[in-house]
């Protein structure tokens, strides 16, 4: 059985269904009878997914409203 450790450092490989078969087995095992991890992990996918969406790129609608904000700030202070 892994410990709590060692589900932590396989956490992210499990979670994006990577690594030998057996070592994802052993980290489900774990997770079945620790919900110490199996919270873990869900804090850890929320984790990663706000950290993805934040590097994503905008949608183009708020592209554009951040353009024009933009091009009017310097429109307002530019001397052409
Ligand atoms: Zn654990």
């Amino acid at each position: 059985m892994l410990t709590c450790h060692q589900v932590a450092e396989e956490a992210t490989e499990y979670m994006e269904g990577a690594g030998a078969r057996t070592r994802r087995l052993r980290v489900w095992a774990h997770l079945r009878v620790c919900p110490n991890c199996r919270e873990y992990l869900r804090q850890l996918s929320r984790t990663i997914g706000l950290a993805r969406r934040a590097l994503a790129p905008p949608p183009a609608a708020e592209v554009e409203d951040e353009l024009a904000a933009i091009f009017a700030a310097h429109g307002k202070g530019a001397a052409e």
